[in-house]
């Protein structure tokens, strides 16, 4: 038998999760946003699972050209767009669409001579203070894009710095519906948390990420709550069972001491697997479906159990880091980070197993 770990990622998961989107926000195109290997989860696999997405969107300008030649036919957006005349010649020639945020990509489209004219996205700031043109720039910058006769469409997009928080988005829509007052032309305004607490976001075609993979972006409303199903699940098998005496510590740093005689149980999954360094003690975790909590620091290859709660549990016993049964959003919360972060860093050694 191989080391037990694998990834269990369920493709109906992906489908229920779009159409939970497309229920909050129903008039507007909803696009898959795919970077980062779509969120650890696998690009191809993902849009493979995704045929009725109206469009997905990607910052990797090499899994976008993949995806068209696959055969998908529909809106493929570069969230970052381009950084280079090479790449932007790529875009014309794939058909993708991309984010114009920059003088610099501006200037490219002004002065390039492209094989065909592109899908662009004019990204405002509104607030994040990341990428984008000023609102007061917004007029002029629009004008330019139009002029350069490059651009075959143009949407007006900007990013929420604050949908998932107590802020809100009202000032970010107040300086876009200023930047924007009066011009005809579609909107992209709304990420996962806009889609579900801001409808007035929601305006031709939303952006959803975090979602689509079954973990919420709020810190107080849980996936389950949003009608969510976890796409990924993390599991492995207690592969050692040490039974400890009362102040025996347990891994590097002996970071855990036995206040009392109780076994610990050593599962065959580490950092190098994806799972939190920084998880401390006490971070969740199911054994044979019973939920128990870590004991010691998470070392490159395993991490240690407290099996008090699972008496029956042995070497072999089923493990679930997150996923089924075990919110991610919980082991992020205890190791001091977000869902999102957990499933981009799941790593390459970790195998994959498509379920239902
Ligand atoms: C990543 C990203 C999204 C998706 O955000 P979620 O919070 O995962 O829904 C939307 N828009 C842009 C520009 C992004 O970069």
């Amino acid at each position: 038998m191989s080391r037990p770990i694998r990834a269990d990622i369920s493709l109906a998961a992906f489908g229920r999760n779009y159409a939970a989107a497309r229920r909050h926000a129903p008039q507007s195109r909803v696009l898959a946003v795919v970077k980062a290997n779509a969120y650890g989860h696998g690009l191809a696999r993902v849009a493979k699972a995704l045929p009725q997405a109206d469009g997905f969107a990607t910052l990797e300008i090499d899994g976008a050209v993949r995806l068209r030649e696959s055969g998908f036919v529909r809106e493929i957006v570069l969230l970052e767009g381009f950084f280079e005349p090479a790449e932007l010649t790529a875009i014309a020639a794939s058909r993708l669409a991309t984010a114009v945020h920059s003088e610099d990509q501006l200037r490219m489209l002004e002065t390039l001579r492209l094989p065909a004219p592109v899908d662009c996205y004019l990204k405002i700031n509104t607030g994040m203070n990341r990428l984008g043109f000023a609102p007061e720039a917004a007029r002029e910058v629009l004008g330019r894009l139009q002029a350069s006769g490059a651009a075959r469409s143009i949407t007006l997009m900007t990013h929420f710095a604050t949908a998932d928080g107590h802020e809100g988005v009202h000032e970010a829509m107040n300086r876009f519906e200023t930047a924007t007052h009066g011009i005809d032309l579609p909107k992209s305004l709304a990420n996962s948390a806009a889609i579900f607490a801001h409808p007035r976001t929601h305006a031709d075609t939303v952006r959803a990420g975090i979602a689509l993979y079954g973990a919420t972006p709020f810190a107080d409303r849980s996936a389950e709550e949003l009608g969510l199903a976890p796409a990924m699940t993390l599991r492995s098998r207690l592969i050692s069972i040490q039974d400890l005496g009362p102040g025996d510590p347990v891994g590097y740093g002996a970071t855990f001491h036995a206040l009392h005689a109780m076994r610990v149980g050593v599962v065959a999954c580490g950092y190098a697997d994806g799972y939190p360094r920084h998880a401390p003690n006490g971070t969740p975790v199911l054994v044979d479906g019973v939920r128990t909590v870590t004991a010691g620091r998470v070392s490159m290859d395993m991490i240690t159990v407290d099996l008090t709660a699972a008496p029956g549990a042995r070497v072999g016993s089923e493990v679930v880091l997150w996923g089924e049964g075990l919110p991610i959003d919980e082991v992020a919360h205890s190791a001091g980070t977000v869902g999102y972060e957990l499933m981009c860093a799941l790593a390459p050694r970790v195998p994959v197993v498509e379920v239902a």
